[in-house]
């Protein structure tokens, strides 16, 4: 199976991209993002140095992340990168430690990223994710699947929300060209409904299929 890189803004959709790609295709979901808020509630020493950084939106080192992923890879194929590589250093990283064969760039405005991060919702048991607006729970705030009380993420408020949409369009923006030009790019346009994005990301993943 080929390995799959998740590249887009805060808010674009990736993590319910990846969720349902990994459900029904059988890829290994690996979200630095998850794995970074797992270590932190468990108060691991990776956790404690990534906390400040996480909260106050910026990129964790990336020496830091590269060790993490390294660990996690090792001998496996099918991977979908969700949240990683974020900057040049960390591709380049990759590339000692995984092929990519293509990367889905979902591509949305500032706009509607401060729209979608302000409404997210998440469920602290089982990960499931909600937009208040777009597609919010059955019953008030609660998790359709495990009925548990959805949380917002701390990294979601406000002020948050727009220092990572800078540090997206500092550090991670200079990936599309660098994709590009390896010619495994393929831009998806991530304004849609979710329904619309996943056939679109299938569509450009082609046969790959376990
Ligand atoms: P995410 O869930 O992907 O939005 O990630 C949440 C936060 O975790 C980010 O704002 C960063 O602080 C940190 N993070 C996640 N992935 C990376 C990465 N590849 N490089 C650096 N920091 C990361």
């Amino acid at each position: 199976m080929k390995n799959l890189i998740l590249l887009g803004p805060p808010g674009a959709g990736k993590g319910t991209i990846a969720k349902r790609l990994a459900a029904e295709l059988g890829y290994l979901h690996l979200s630095t993002g998850d794995i970074l808020r797992e270590e932190v509630a468990r108060g691991s020493e990776l956790g404690k140095k990534a906390k400040a950084y996480m909260d106050a939106g910026e990129l964790v080192p990336d020496e830091l992340i590269l060790a993490m992923v390294k660990e996690r890879v090792a001998g496996k194929d099918g991977i979908l990168f969700d949240g990683f590589p974020r900057t040049l250093a960390q591709a380049r990283g990759l590339e000692e430690i995984a092929p990519v064969q293509l990367v889905l760039l979902l591509e949305l405005d500032r706009d509607t990223v401060v729209r979608r991060l302000s409404a997210r919702r998440v469920c602290p048991q089982c990960g499931a994710l909600y937009n208040l607006i777009t597609s919010p729970p059955k019953e008030d705030e609660r998790c359709d699947s495990c009925g548990e009380k959805l949380i917002q993420r701390e990294d979601d408020r406000p002020e948050v929300i727009a220092r990572r949409f800078q540090v997206y369009m500092r550090d991670s923006v200079p990936l599309v060209d660098y994709y590009q030009g390896k010619g495994i790019l393929v831009r998806l346009d991530a304004a849609r409904p979710p329904g619309e994005v996943y056939a679109a990301a299938l569509h450009a993943i082609g046969d790959d299929r376990p």
